[in-house]
């Protein structure tokens, strides 16, 4: 068994980008829009601009109060679309319950969707014309490659269709020639469905679901989930102690798929600037 480390991962990606935006002469510029006081979302925000310090990349972040309107907030993100220092736009979610998180996102114009969540980004990865492609499901493909995992001919079994995770991973691993199945809180028989898996996706946010005998022996295990166990600790959908003696592969958490997530929003944000 083998336990792939996604910090290490992501430090040879982040050298990989840096060494890029140094050969440029101009450098990416980040913008993050925050609203409210959500104390998680306010530490996505701060190591999202830590590593656009680390990287070079130009970031300015908008901290917006939690009574800002639906109007406010729309208006700046056309001001920021027409920004030409402004590569990349990133809305963080969630939002306080009085805006609409969809119809703002409208105002984000494709070109500037870091986060690959747009109608447009959805549209081409169903096409396989990748562009920016969500951050998760992108980082789980650089995690395999980098492996030397190839998903062509396996049975990707992916638990969680939400549209941020589960749904493009689903398509990512399609478009890599992945057999693939997905399930979700409505699948009859997941223990069996997932116990056929070559790959294993856990994105379902339930700490620990995944057990010994729901997977493969030999499989290889990504676990997506981010949770708090019953002390409070860290932990993914995967009960890793118990999932690593069957699994091939098997990621951590911590230090699995999250820091790739970032790496990844710098990745597209690096798209963004230079369209390569
Ligand atoms: P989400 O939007 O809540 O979606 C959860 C999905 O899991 C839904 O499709 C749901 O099915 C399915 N599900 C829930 N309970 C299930 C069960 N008992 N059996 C099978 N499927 C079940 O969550 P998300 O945003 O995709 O996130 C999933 C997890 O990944 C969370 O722990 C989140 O914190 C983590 N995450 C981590 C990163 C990272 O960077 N590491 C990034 C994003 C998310 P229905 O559709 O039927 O409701």
């Amino acid at each position: 068994m083998k336990i792939i480390d996604g910090k290490a991962w992501a430090a040879v990606l982040r050298a990989e980008l840096r060494e890029k935006i140094e050969k440029h002469e101009k450098k990416p510029g980040l913008a993050v829009v925050i609203v409210g006081e959500d104390p998680a979302s306010r530490i996505y925000v701060r190591n999202k601009i830590k590593a656009c310090e680390e990287l070079g990349v130009r970031s300015y972040a908008y901290e917006l109060p939690a009574q800002t309107t639906q109007a406010d907030l729309e208006k700046l993100l056309d001001e920021l679309a027409q920004n030409t220092q402004v590569d990349g736009i990133l809305l963080q979610l969630p939002l306080p319950k009085h805006l609409d998180s969809e119809a703002a996102s409208t105002h984000i114009p494709f070109e500037k969707d870091v986060d690959g969540f747009s109608a447009k980004n959805l549209g081409l990865l169903l096409q396989h014309k990748e562009q920016a492609v969500a951050c998760t499901p992108l980082g789980v493909m650089k995690l395999l490659e980098k492996e030397g995992i190839d998903p062509c001919g396996k049975h990707a079994v992916i638990l969680g269709r939400s549209e941020t995770v589960g749904k493009p991973m689903a398509m990512l691993l399609l478009n890599a020639n992945a057999t693939v199945t997905i399930c979700h809180s409505k699948t009859q028989n997941l223990a069996e469905i997932c116990k056929q898996d070559d790959i294993l996706v856990a994105a379902i946010g339930k700490p620990k679901f995944v057990t010994k005998n729901m997977v493969k022996d030999g499989a290889v295990v990504i676990d997506v989930g981010m949770n708090r166990d019953e002390n409070g600790k860290l932990c993914g959908d995967v009960d890793f102690e118990n999932v690593k003696d069957v699994a091939s592969h098997i990621t951590p958490v911590p230090g699995g798929v999250g820091p790739m997530t970032i790496t990844m929003l710098m990745y597209n944000t690096c798209l963004a600037a230079y369209k390569e």
